[in-house]
């Protein structure tokens, strides 16, 4: 099958979180079961020169934009069987972020747009064009839509929710202004919800199919407690919603051939673990102690992660407890300023490093003992995924994704990967993570937990195929 698809963002080159780690993925892995795919994305100027240097200028094309010529340029690069694209605008994408800025809604519909015109002046003629999360969301809408579109309107669509809180939600006067389509579509309800346009209930009303990234937040999202809003139109698309679990890419995240790690290791040979851990503490300023459970969290910060439970658990934590707490992440202002202060009050215990830091990442991943995730929702959730592959023991609340790739670890019968915390029964974090505390002390335990992480699998090849098997049925 010939797929193309459009995202904000895609691994090795874009990334803010978990969405780019399955563009990275996931083509790759199609592309291994034979299909043809294509990859579209915008080049943004952050892009590392490495990749970016080898990028290939094939076209320039024209669109009108806001009754404006805009001139924008194609880029090809090619890896693993993947053909990825890149739609060059600088005036959009040459900026210091992905996301966050106040033009996001018009930069997005630009690059929709590009998308389109792409995929019908190159003649891709695919079978699918498969969109993910709100950036992309309105593809399917101007590809049935709009008049423009016409010679590409067979191909059939995928949407993929990543996350149902991030809707890209604005004016009907700013609907108007970028799409330029009728107002019908915003008056009728088409592409309206609670009195603002919204791109991702767009995707969903427009959309063939809808899949989201785990079997359990697929159900989770049809209620009012995760629904955001949406629940009750999800509910009218329940037939054509679909939970289907991410991977990661076992070659990116690899702790028997990682370059960013100190020492390699697997689950035959686990002495390089102990080596990550003293490297970790070396570059963190903590005292180098192999017996010390070394917790980290790597992570957005904001209200999804979870960060109010440890606000609330840390301090005591941190007072009553032998342990050594890392955090890589940046985010929503209020959690830096309480992990900064963090930092101040517990000297030799806490590091805090606000930013992002794929190669750190790796070596935490690498290195220390305890994940925590204490996320009140995880649409799938891949750092637990990366933790138990290079035997770091996940400690995680049982939602979404997580209750999906968390086993709760039995001492009897030594299986299990990790400790979930059950807020339906109020159980706290703190809770779960004490249990995993004790198990910690307990050599032969430890050993068992940590491996039988590593042992799983994690791989895309089963995902893929539901993929593959979802665009089959399509066309
Ligand atoms: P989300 O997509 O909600 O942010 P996921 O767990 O699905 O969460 O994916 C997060 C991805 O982003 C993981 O690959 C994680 O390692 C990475 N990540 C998050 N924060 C940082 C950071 N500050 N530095 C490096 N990598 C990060």
């Amino acid at each position: 099958m010939k797929i193309v698809m459009a995202a904000a963002e895609c691994a090795p080159f874009a990334k803010a979180g978990g969405l780019a780690d399955v563009l990275g993925a996931l083509p790759k892995e199609l592309s291994r079961l034979g299909h043809e795919i294509t990859v579209i994305i915008p080049k943004y100027s952050l892009i590392a020169d490495k990749y970016m240097s080898e990028f290939v200028l094939k076209e320039t094309m024209e669109i009108v934009f806001k009754g404006q010529q805009k001139t924008f340029r194609v880029f090809e690069y090619e890896q693993a069987g993947v053909n990825y694209l890149f739609m060059e605008y600088d005036d959009y994408f040459k900026r210091d972020q992905i996301y966050g800025q106040s033009d996001d809604a018009e930069r997005y519909v630009f690059f929709n747009r590009t998308v389109l015109e792409i995929v019908q002046q190159r003649k891709l003629d695919p079978d699918v064009i498969h969109v993910h999360d709100w950036h992309t969301a309105a593809i399917p809408f101007l590809l049935k839509e709009d008049s423009r579109y016409e010679s590409i309107k067979s191909a059939k669509t995928v949407l993929t929710i990543h996350n149902l809180q991030f809707q890209g939600k604005y004016s009907k006067k700013t609907f108007l202004e970028n799409f330029e389509m009728d107002a019908r579509y915003y008056d009728g309800g088409l592409v309206e919800w609670d009195g603002h346009f919204n791109s991702l209930k767009t995707g969903i009303f427009y959309a063939d199919k809808v899949t989201t990234v785990s079997p359990t937040y697929r159900d989770e999202i049809l209620t009012d407690f995760y629904g955001e809003k949406l629940n009750s139109f999800l509910q009218e698309k329940e037939q054509d919603l679909i939970g289907i679990l991410n991977g990661i890419d076992l070659e990116v995240y690899n702790p028997a051939a990682d370059l960013s790690i100190a020492r390699e290791f697997d689950v035959m040979s686990m002495e390089g673990k102990q080596v990550n851990k003293r490297a970790i503490q070396l570059k963190a300023g903590l005292p180098e102690r192999g017996d010390v459970p070394l917790l980290t969290m790597i992570s957005r910060l904001s209200g999804q992660k979870g960060i109010d439970v440890l606000q609330e658990m840390l301090p005591d934590l941190l007072t009553n407890e032998d342990v050594q707490f890392v955090l890589l992440g940046s985010g929503e202002e209020q959690y830096e300023t309480f992990f900064k202060e963090l930092d101040i009050d517990f000297p030799g215990q806490v590091s805090i490093n606000i930013g992002f830091d794929e190669a750190f990442a790796h070596l935490l991943y690498a290195g220390a003992d305890i994940f925590l995730m204490p996320s009140h929702f995880e649409p799938c959730g891949l750092s637990q995924l990366i933790s138990m592959r290079y035997g770091t023991v996940p400690v995680a609340n049982k939602t979404g994704g997580l209750k999906d790739t968390v086993i709760e670890y039995d001492e009897n019968l030594k299986s299990g990967n990790g400790f979930l915390s059950d807020f339906s029964k109020d159980e706290s974090f703190d809770s779960a993570l004490q249990r995993c505390l004790t198990f910690y002390q307990q050599s032969d335990h430890w050993e068992a937990i940590k491996k039988n992480g590593m042992k799983g699998d994690y791989s895309w090849s089963r995902s893929a195929a539901e993929y593959a098997e979802l665009y089959k049925r399509l066309i």
